[in-house]
């Protein structure tokens, strides 16, 4: 059980229209949700002034992606201020699928990730493994790569949450076992604790993403250095509640 605030991520991906997430928020704003978790839901870019305004205080909101940039010509995309202006706080950078579908590069993801957290918006960091990497072997190498990019551009640490997902896990129903995911916790912590420093390898959020449900979310979240979840497919579903409450 970990000693750090219990942390859970919804990612609503593109999924939902106003009808079907009015009623996902209306449950989520009248279940009993464990006031030590918290709990941070991320919604559509065209949904989240829907999301901020609908969903109760005590659930923050979070955009998916956001630009490098405040303003200007950059036609489709969306600022970090404009996400503030929203009321919303926090932004999800790096998730595989702006990595692998939409070919994000770490350079890019990095200035994103600066550029958030200069306008103060918290961000969930997204890290992970493809399936061939793990396979090879070089899980930890690419993970660390991949956390050496996020320690480059962050200054304050209490603003940011990273989010351990291998991709092979992402939407697949295959989820790491407690002892995998457990094992590139620790390994992440180890590395927080030599390259960047001890008090950020003991506070930092590191959470778990990939196929979380509400079968497997005890087990997962029993283990010392899983802080909390990202979860995608079942964060829209009313199971959500018991993941936010795995933690007891
Ligand atoms: P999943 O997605 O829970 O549907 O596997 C997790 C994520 O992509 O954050």
């Amino acid at each position: 059980m970990s000693p750090r605030r219990f942390f859970v991520g919804g990612n609503w991906k593109m999924n939902g229209d106003k009808k079907s997430l009015d009623d996902l928020i209306t449950t989520l704003n009248t279940a009993a949700l464990h006031d030590e978790t918290e709990v941070v839901c991320g919604a559509p870019a065209i949904y989240l002034d829907f999301a901020r305004s609908n969903l109760d205080p005590r659930i923050g909101v979070a955009a998916q992606n956001c630009y490098k940039v405040t303003k200007g010509a950059f036609t489709g995309e969306i600022s970090p201020a404009m996400i503030k202006d929203c009321g919303v706080d926090w932004v999800i950078l790096g998730h595989s699928e702006r990595r692998h579908v939409f070919g994000e590069s770490d350079e890019l993801i990095g200035q994103k990730l600066a550029h958030a957290l200069e306008s103060d918006l918290s961000v969930i960091a997204c890290i992970g493994e493809k399936l061939e990497e793990r396979e090879a072997g070089t899980t930890e190498e690419v993970v660390y790569a991949q956390t050496q990019v996020i320690a480059d551009n962050v200054k304050d640490w209490s603003k940011v949450v990273l989010a351990y997902e291998p991709v092979w896990a992402i939407g697949t129903g295959k989820t790491a076992t407690p002892e995998q995911a457990q094992e590139v916790h620790e390994k992440l912590r180890e590395w927080m604790r030599a390259n960047i420093s001890e008090a950020v390898a003991d506070s930092v959020r590191i959470i778990y993403g990939g196929s979380v449900t509400g079968a497997n979310c005890k087990e997962l979240a029993a283990q010392s250095d899983v802080d909390g979840f990202l979860v995608g497919g079942a964060s829209l579903k009313p199971e959500f509640v018991n993941i936010i409450n795995a933690w007891h």
